[in-house]
């Protein structure tokens, strides 16, 4: 596996360890376990991958393997065997099949399915068909011998945009159609590729399920939500907000909750790992976060829609935001309640101290405070 001792699935030996000391800290082992997750993604016994497509835009392969930066999927194509996946798979038809049914056949209990894309069951599920056979039951019939299953992307974990009303074919995430078996759940529209990354390390490493929540995602990259890592957080903890796509508070990146923003919902680890290498996301260049990651948000809830924000605290007041002491876009209600809850309950004061403007001195002065306070 590693050439002239170097090189690793045509990646540096620099850039492998980098990438799997990442994967290490991603799913919360220490650094010391570093070496016993290398030592598993190096190992020659590569588990094979039957990956399925259904009623999907092939989204989550695409952002895998359309990395700007390559040695994710490098490695978790080198990592695994890919027997079988029907977007890369050279071969097709009935050469296809019989791949399919080799793998199933000489690695019964052994191999490792993923599941992309939602499974329609109207009509006896004649709306999503590979080969003949119906979603349902091409799934049911490989996730029957699978060691592990995991549900790749929001519309494979939760239904997804298939299941978006009216949901004309009745579409279901895999857990709804496998329901005596454990489905891992790596929603995200796309998801990470370093949650799938982390996720097969974890099975390669300790051959057992990473710790999962109650929607059956990986605690080590679902844990947390969206805004409690905000960039744009100490914006909302001061109650400035962008009230209008373009308007000026949106120029200032202020926080994006009254555009729509699901971050206080959502969970999700897209504001610490970003996407493309690059170190942007969505928040960072002034959308707000859809949810994706949730069952009930994104293609359930209308972008505009703003989401609940539960057990408000807030304190007296929120300071101007203008030099001239005009508020600029900062509801006092709305402040208070929403701004409270967050600075009161994740005490993000610290951050708010340190990224505030110059030119917001009383506000600057009431999070340090607030800040004492706590
Ligand atoms: Fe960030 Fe959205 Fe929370 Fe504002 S509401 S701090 S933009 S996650």
């Amino acid at each position: 596996m590693l050439e002239n001792g170097f090189f690793f699935a045509g990646i540096s030996r620099r850039s492998f360890l980098k990438t799997v000391t990442a994967a290490t800290a991603m799913m919360g082992l220490d650094f010391t376990m570093t070496a016993q997750v290398a030592e598993a993604a190096e190992s020659d016994s590569r588990p094979p991958v039957i990956w399925l497509h259904f009623q999907e835009c092939t989204g989550c392969s695409e952002s895998l393997i359309r990395a700007s930066h390559p040695d994710v999927a490098t490695l978790i194509l080198d990592m695994i065997s890919l027997d079988y996946h029907e977007t890369l798979m050279a071969g097709s038809g009935h050469q296809a099949e019989e791949a399919l049914h080799k793998t199933m056949e000489e690695y019964a209990g052994k191999y490792i399915l993923i599941v992309e894309g939602a499974v329609p069951l109207k009509d006896n599920g004649i709306y999503c068909k590979v080969a003949g056979k119906t979603a349902k039951d091409s799934l049911e019939e490989v996730a029957e011998h699978a060691a592990h299953i995991i549900s790749i992307g929001t519309c494979a974990s939760f239904g997804g945009v298939a299941a978006a009303d009216p949901n004309p074919t009745q579409a279901v995430p895999a857990s709804d159609v496998l329901k005596d078996r454990a489905v891992i759940n790596i929603p995200g529209c796309p998801p990470s590729p370093y949650n799938l990354l982390s996720t097969i390390l974890n099975l390669l490493t300790f051959n057992r399920l990473p710790e999962l929540d109650k929607m059956n995602r990986p605690m080590f990259a679902y844990g947390r939500k969206i805004h409690e890592h905000c960039e744009r957080r100490p914006h909302f903890d001061a109650g400035r907000f962008a009230e209008k796509f373009g308007d000026e508070n949106h120029s200032e990146g202020y926080c994006l909750y009254k555009l729509g923003c699901k971050g206080p919902a959502t969970f999700a680890n897209c504001m610490t790992l970003k996407f493309n290498d690059v170190n942007v996301w969505p928040i960072s260049v002034g959308h707000p976060c859809i949810g994706c990651t949730e069952p009930d948000l994104a293609f359930h809830m209308s972008i505009f829609d703003k989401v609940q924000i539960h057990n408000p605290t807030p304190p007296d007041h929120y300071p101007d935001t203008l030099d001239n002491g005009e508020k600029k876009g900062a509801d006092p209600v709305t402040t208070a309640v929403i701004g409270g809850v967050a600075g009161a309950a994740l005490g993000a004061s610290a951050m708010v101290a340190k990224k505030l403007p110059n030119n917001l001195e009383d506000a600057d002065k009431r999070n340090k405070e607030l800040e004492d306070e706590e």
